[in-house]
């Protein structure tokens, strides 16, 4: 479709003048100049794709001129010209960080599937509402399907229900609220719950907007340094009972952003049973290794959570915008999220198997997200994700091997997942001078934390851009840093 229609392009602009290649005089175009819009924007789609593997993660200097350019810019009173339009588009995704490229090895690593876009794509031009069941059951068919996959890979039980939903923030937030509702009705001002030291930050924000305020989030040690001791949490949970509070739930992180390090689930999981509060595991990161056979040993337990937040626009390389709640038992999403509104009475839901998403999330009209996971995976399948998310388990620990032989650098254990720590030898200002040094050279990108009171290096493997070539370059680049740093 793109590049070899170049000639029709040519053709189809040429009523618009030698230079001017469309501009729409109609919200719904007609017939050739679709055509000409999908094919303009469709070009570059398919440069972005192409070039994906080869970019280097640090673009053109945020340009000032670009910037400034921008901020003054205004909407034209008329259309303007297409190919001059896209071109702007172009000028701005030339700058910044480009972190849906191969060498993204900072932070979480995302990489934005072009089939789960052209998913967006289609479910955006359609624009079904699927708040409801009734308006279009076969759409909510579709995405709840998917939905089940989910809570079957995770062994959740036939009453447990997921969501899709924003990002893995609004999962936390969502599940947060959920158990709040359920433990401690409308004393919120009693609410508390429990999260290790790296447990991420959105989840203490989530508790904070559900109204578990200031200490009441409590924020527990780790044994080990990187794993939530669940002694810590048992100590802290008897404490508040007999204080008089209510606890609503325990935060494991299956994968902590910090270290990709997974929380003790079964012993958290036994824990919450026990004291009879929620157990939610905030699997952003991690989530979906599950599908992997050494993810799945290793994230044993996940399978007794309450909840369990997931990002597709993580670990399952979608674009972002895509996170997921898995809930054990789907009235307690009702009980938490259940309105009535006089003015949504004219619409039939007689199919019960459908869930009515309005009924068990924070939100009324939402974008139906359930395309931008169903195609991609049939598309390419379970097992190219499963692949993927091998490859980057086996890249993690190629890459921690590598590192664990160099004398000038100390690895922080092997990884749970696909995040390898490390330092060189030296200060603080040490590590953050090879970190300048690595990702000044464009092509790969690492980030750093702060862990136990000391910085450290972050390198996270997780887009399925990332090769054993890119893991290569950036171990060469640390590594001739450190002996740098040794030297001088
Ligand atoms: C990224 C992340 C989040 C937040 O998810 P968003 O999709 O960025 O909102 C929560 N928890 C963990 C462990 C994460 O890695």
């Amino acid at each position: 479709m793109v590049g070899a229609d170049r000639e029709d392009d040519a053709e189809v602009s040429a009523t618009d003048g030698p230079t001017d290649s469309v501009r729409l005089r109609a919200f719904d175009p007609p017939g050739e100049q679709t055509d000409a819009l999908l094919d303009e924007v469709g070009d570059l789609v398919a440069q972005l794709v192409t070039t994906a593997a080869d970019r280097d993660v640090l673009g053109l200097p945020r340009g000032q001129e670009l910037t400034t350019h921008l901020l003054d810019q205004r909407p034209p009173e008329g259309p303007e010209e297409l190919t001059a339009t896209l071109e702007q588009v172009r000028e701005v995704l030339a700058t910044g960080i480009d972190n849906a490229a191969a060498g993204e090895l900072a932070y979480i690593p995302g990489s934005g599937l072009l089939t789960a876009a052209l998913g967006d794509l289609v479910a955006a031009v359609a624009n079904r509402y699927t708040g409801m069941s009734g308006f279009t059951p076969a759409a909510v068919a579709l995405e709840q399907g998917v939905l089940r996959w989910l809570t079957e890979a995770f062994e959740l039980p036939e009453r447990s229900q997921g969501l899709l939903l924003s990002g893995g923030s609004n999962a936390n937030l969502t599940a947060i609220v959920a158990a709040r509702e359920k433990h401690a009705g409308d004393r919120a001002d009693l609410a508390t719950v429990y999260v290790g030291e790296h447990a991420h930050a959105s989840v203490r924000k989530a508790a904070r907007i559900a109204g578990v305020t200031g200490d009441h989030v409590r924020v527990c040690s780790s044994a080990d340094g990187l794993r939530l001791d669940p002694e810590a949490v048992r100590v802290a949970i008897k404490q508040d009972v007999a204080d008089g509070l209510r606890p609503i739930a325990i935060i494991g992180a299956a994968g902590t952003t910090n270290a990709g390090a997974i929380d003790p689930l079964p012993q958290l999981a036994d824990l919450a049973q026990q004291l009879g509060v929620w157990f939610h595991v905030d699997a952003a990161y991690g989530g979906f290794f599950q599908l992997t056979e050494r993810g799945r040993a290793r994230l044993t337990g996940i399978e007794r959570a309450d909840s369990i937040t997931l990002d597709p626009h993580k670990s399952l390389f979608l674009p972002f915008g895509t996170g997921a709640l898995l809930v054990r038992e789907r009235d307690d999403l009702a009980h938490a999220f259940a309105e009535t509104a006089d003015y949504l009475r004219d619409h039939s839901d007689d199919l019960d198997v459908l869930p009515d998403f309005s009924a068990i999330t924070p939100e009324l009209t939402r974008e139906w997200r359930g395309l931008r996971l169903w195609l991609p995976l049939q598309l390419h399948g379970v097992a190219a994700f499963r692949d993927a998310l091998d490859g980057a388990l086996d890249l993690a620990e190629h890459a921690w091997r590598v590192l664990d032989e160099d004398p000038n650098l100390e690895v922080l254990g092997a990884p749970d997942l696909s995040i390898v720590t490390f330092r060189v030898r030296g200060g603080d200002a040490a590590q953050d001078a090879v970190l300048r040094r690595v990702n000044a050279d464009g092509r790969v990108r690492l980030s750093s934390t702060v862990m136990g009171g000391r910085v450290v290096l972050r390198l996270a493997v997780l887009s399925h851009r990332t090769t054993a070539e890119t893991v290569t370059v950036a171990l060469e680049l640390i590594r001739a840093a450190a002996r740098h740093l040794d030297v001088g």
